[in-house]
Parts: structure tokens; C-alpha cells; sequence
């Protein structure tokens, strides 16, 4: 008898716009955000026979990299938000963090997925990549443990960007659904009243 950990898969769906479970390699269902995915699959972990919920996603990383890069132009209307909200309640930490996010996406750095971590080329000193994931970073003041450098809060900032992409598709299918609904309730009295 094996007692080898579930093996937790998440993959973002581009069509569906969901994120695809997987439980030793078996389809168990959509979550709408990541996390909520990490959260069903724990549970569903604990549930199994000698699983054991193992808190390491490091198997779930290769997928990321199907993750796409949101256009510099739709980070930087973000950014441009995100500012706007941190100045009105005058978090000035989180205004100059996302203006050298803004800066240095100006300044051309380049970001890539890459096995659920994100390269970010560094704008200071060409030709280096610094990686980065919800963890730490490899950049200098990551490794200080500094750990809120700018590659980290763009790390965070497209993995929102991407849970609200999805909660969008969501309210999307809803009016879908909602449409289809109010469609059969006039077919409905149509037939009733041609009776
Ligand atoms: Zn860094």
C-alpha cells in the first residue's frame, strides 16, 4: 500500500477562464480563483485514505507557465488605479512601491512565466534575471530578506490581475445563464398562452 501525498494539481483554463483541480492526476473540478483551488484541494487531500495534506505546490508550478503576461499597458492602467486607491488612503509605502513597479515596466523590464516563477530582466543591470515567486526573490534585497522588493509586489499584482480576469468571466456567465433563464420563462407563457 502507498502512502505517497496526493499529488495537487491547479491549471489555469484559458477558455473557460477557470482553474482546472487535479487530484493524482485526476479532474476533480473548476475553482474560480487559485486560492480557492489550493483550498478544495486541501480539503479533498485531507479526505483520502493515508493523503496526507502536504502544503508544497512546487508540483502545481510548470503550469503557471502557461500563465500569459497581461499587455504592459493593461499593468500599467492597473498600476495606475492601484496608486490612485493607495493615495486616497495615504499608504505612502504602497504609493512608492507601485510607482518603481511603474517605472521600471516603463523603462522596458521584461517579465516571463517560467516553472511558477516569474523572470523579471533587471532594468539596473542588463543581461541579469531575477526570479521571483509569493515567496522571495533572487534580487539582492530579496536575498537580504527584504522580501517586499518590486519584483515580488508584480509577482502579486498579475496573480490578482489574473483572479480578477476570472471573476469577470464568471459575472459574464452568470448574466449568460440568467439570459437563457428569462428566455425559457417567455417561451413558457408563450406556450401558455397559445394554449
Ligand atoms: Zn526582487
Amino acid at each position: 500500500m502507498t502512502t505517497k501525498p496526493a499529488a495537487k494539481t491547479i491549471r489555469y483554463d484559458r477558455e473557460t477562464r477557470d482553474y482546472a483541480l487535479y487530484l493524482n492526476d485526476e479532474f476533480v473540478g473548476y475553482a474560480s480563483t487559485y486560492t480557492e483551488g489550493q483550498v478544495i484541494l486541501d480539503q479533498l487531500a485531507a479526505s483520502i485514505p493515508d493523503g496526507t495534506a502536504e502544503d508544497d505546490y512546487s508540483d502545481v508550478g510548470p503550469e503557471r507557465s502557461d500563465l500569459l503576461i497581461p499587455p504592459t499597458a493593461d499593468i500599467l492602467s492597473t498600476v495606475k488605479e492601484r496608486i490612485e486607491t493607495a493615495r486616497l488612503h495615504e499608504d505612502w509605502p504602497g504609493v512608492r512601491q507601485l510607482d518603481r513597479i511603474r517605472q521600471n515596466l516603463l523603462n522596458g523590464a521584461r517579465l516571463q512565466w517560467h516553472a511558477g516563477d516569474l523572470l523579471i530582466q533587471s532594468v539596473n543591470n542588463p543581461g541579469q534575471v531575477y526570479s521571483t515567486n509569493g515567496r522571495g526573490c533572487s534580487c539582492p534585497n530579496g536575498q537580504k530578506g527584504k522580501s517586499e522588493c518590486w519584483h515580488v509586489a508584480t509577482y502579486d499584482l498579475l496573480l490578482e490581475m489574473l483572479d480578477d480576469r476570472a471573476a469577470a468571466a464568471d459575472i459574464l456567465a452568470d448574466a449568460a445563464a440568467e439570459r437563457e433563464l428569462g428566455r425559457r420563462i417567455a417561451m413558457e407563457r408563450a406556450a401558455r398562452y397559445a394554449a
